[in-house]
């Protein structure tokens, strides 16, 4: 590998993948396409996504309700694909996964079902740095079983001084608890550091327990490989804005594990579009739950959201996704080392950090960044010059490059425009002092 942009357009000339570039809207930024690298936050959007609304939008002004049966893909059965699709990128049966409401709804929705605390057993254990909602979610079903939230949530944490949780870590925790587990409840990957966790080793050491296991897989899902069914998870969810580009608040998914699918006497919230097709129209009293994930489908199929998901998603299978993830590997890598290359320049500078595991089976897509100082600055000036990367607080920097949009050659010009602004900010900040002694001598 070369950090030069001959090398970059050279990787860009043999990626098999770039053709599909131009399938996607490139947001623009002082009059010139913007270098996005936030597919970990908003998608960008499909050029198609409009033809698939619009032939929805279509359906019903000529069909009305009838288009719920009538048509070559009646809104009735719109769900099989994706559901086929997505069980492809995150390794389960279609019966396994189904496409509905939003991330944190869905969480509430798994929680009802898979957190069934009792006297003795009643502790989730969750990732320390979890997103929020999450956070929310698990604190407020602690509170619905009647306990108080700081008796339940047990977050395992870093070593002192680090970002990372070894896997160690995770399972003498498990250990240290493992009487009074009720759920581990994780991000599959997390949000901030970028960590990929071992969902394989943490659902068995969990299930060992007699716990249930459950990940947050919205920075996994469509970044990386994942076996849910294989592995053994019990549920999860993510939603589909971030790398699978469905638009912003698009529809969630969920994955629920056969062995709980298939029984219905597993407790959920029901409603009338997860019960038995065969019966759901006969309009009964008592809800008889359909098979697999669909059973926990609240409401009817939302058409106008799955239609993005569903653009989005055939590019997905058009491109096949052990492809993207060849690609998003070597994107990753050379993104790693031109900023390993700065971070050198700047030595006893600035401290610039990955904190992101180094490691490519411990990670996705995104590298988040540390600043020793100037971080935010940082940052707003490489808005400011049309890169498009987040900042998380308290202090890193998040880049993602997406294999469909991405080239290498973007992935070199933003450690060029980062390069020029660190060497700006810093003249900026020398002390004027040792200007003068500087030209003094
Ligand atoms: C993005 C994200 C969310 C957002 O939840 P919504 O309900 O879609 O707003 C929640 N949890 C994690 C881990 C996330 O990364």
């Amino acid at each position: 590998m070369q950090l030069t942009l001959d090398y970059a357009r050279k990787k860009d000339s043999e990626d098999v993948l770039a053709s599909f570039r131009k399938e996607f809207h490139i947001p623009v930024s002082n009059g010139k396409p913007s270098l996005y690298f936030c597919g970990n936050s908003l998608g960008l959007q499909p050029v198609n996504t409009k033809t698939y609304i619009n032939r929805e939008l279509e359906k019903w002004a000529e069909l009305g309700v009838e288009g719920h049966f009538k048509t070559d893909t009646p809104w009735l059965n719109y769900q099989e694909d994706l559901k086929r699709i997505t069980g492809t990128l995150v390794g389960a049966s279609p019966s396994e996964i189904v496409i509905m409401n939003t991330l944190t709804v869905n969480i509430h929705m798994l929680l009802i079902s898979f957190y069934k605390p009792t006297k003795t057993r009643f502790k989730i254990l969750c990732e320390a740095g979890s997103f929020p909602s999450d956070l929310y979610a698990l604190k407020s079903h602690a509170r619905l079983h009647g306990f108080d939230p700081k008796d339940v949530v047990v977050e395992i944490k870093p070593k002192t001084g680090e970002h990372l949780i070894d896997i160690e870590n995770i399972l003498e925790t498990i250990e240290l608890h493992k009487n009074e587990l009720a759920l581990i409840w994780m991000g599959g990957m997390n949000y901030y550091t970028g960590q990929l966790f071992d969902m394989e080793k943490i659902t068995k050491a969990g299930q060992d327990t007699g716990a249930l296991v459950g990940f947050d897989l919205a920075h996994a899902a469509g970044n990386v490989s994942l076996e849910l069914n294989k592995w053994n998870v019990d549920f999860a969810t993510w939603c589909t804005y971030k790398y699978m580009n469905s638009g912003p608040g698009g529809i969630g998914a969920a994955y629920i594990n056969e062995k709980h699918g298939s029984d219905p006497t597993v407790f959920r919230f029901a409603g009338w579009w997860g019960n038995k097709p065969e019966t759901r129209f006969l309009m009964r009293d008592e809800f008889e739950p359909a098979d697999g994930a669909a059973g926990w489908q609240v409401s009817t199929g939302q058409i106008l959201v799955m239609a993005p998901l569903k653009a989005s998603l055939d590019l997905f299978e058009k491109a096949g996704f052990a492809r993207m993830r060849d690609k998003s590997i070597e994107l990753t890598n050379f993104l790693q080392s031109c900023i390993e290359s700065i971070a050198e320049k700047f030595k006893g500078i600035n401290k610039v950090q990955i904190i992101t595991p180094l490691k490519i089976e411990q990670r996705g897509a995104q590298l988040s960044i540390s600043f020793g100082k100037h971080g935010k600055e940082i940052f707003t000036k490489l808005i400011e010059q049309g890169v498009i990367v987040d900042w998380r607080e308290p202090a890193v920097i998040r880049i993602a490059p997406a294999p469909l949009y991405n080239s290498f050659e973007e992935v070199y010009r933003l450690s060029e425009v980062l390069e020029n602004i660190m060497h700006a900010v810093h003249e900026t900040h020398v002390n004027p002092e040792k200007i003068k002694m500087e030209s003094v001598h």
